[in-house]
């Protein structure tokens, strides 16, 4: 990483930034339902909200925010500050629902026990690469990603790990 980094900064052109370089984790397995506390409403990285299948958080951040920002004028304008956190829990529910799909596909590709299988089956099926690749670009939603899909993947990697197995 650091000599790529070289590569396309080189220290003559970004001075003390090599120095400087290292690596930072992403805190993609932190969940917060409701997202806050109190008369807190927690956004972005605070709330967990980063993806753990694509390592994203900038999109979710800004709109946490935003529907943050909404929470709190209704709540304001309702003469209910205490009530904040329920307007936002209420807007926050699709977004928290993205969450809790990633999580779960997160959980089903990347445990530990399932990890190669999982590769396999991926590296195996074009649609599913596809999809993924529809999802970082932020064409689809884990939504649009029906129920039954979780199963037949789930499926599919059992089927190859008890291959693999033999
Ligand atoms: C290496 C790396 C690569 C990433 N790549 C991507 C990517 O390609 N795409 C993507 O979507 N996301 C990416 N992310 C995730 C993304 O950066 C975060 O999810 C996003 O920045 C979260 O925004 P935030 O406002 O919640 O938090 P932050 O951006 O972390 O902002 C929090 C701010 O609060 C400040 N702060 C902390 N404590 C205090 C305090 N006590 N008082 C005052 N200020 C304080 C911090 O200094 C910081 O400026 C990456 C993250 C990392 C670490």
């Amino acid at each position: 990483m650091q000599a790529y980094l070289a590569l396309h900064c080189p220290a003559d052109q970004v001075p003390g930034l090599q120095a400087a370089c290292k690596g930072a984790f992403l805190p993609g397995g932190l969940r917060r339902d409701p997202p806050g506390g109190g008369r807190a409403l927690l956004a972005g990285d605070a709330a967990g909200l980063v993806d753990p299948m694509t390592g994203e958080g900038i999109g979710w951040a800004m709109r946490s925010g935003q529907l943050a920002a909404q929470a709190a004028l209704a709540a304001f304008a309702a003469g209910e500050p205490d009530r904040a956190l329920q307007h936002y829990t209420a807007l926050m529910k699709p977004v928290l629902f993205e969450m809790h799909r990633a999580h779960q596909l997160h959980r089903l590709i990347y445990a530990k026990p399932m990890r190669r299988a999982a590769a396999r089956v991926i590296a195996s099926n074009e649609g599913m690469q596809r999809a993924y690749l529809k999802l970082l670009a932020g064409e689809r939603d884990y939504a649009d990603l029906r129920p039954g899909s979780f199963m037949r993947l789930a499926g599919q990697i059992t089927r190859s790990m008890l291959g693999g197995a033999r």
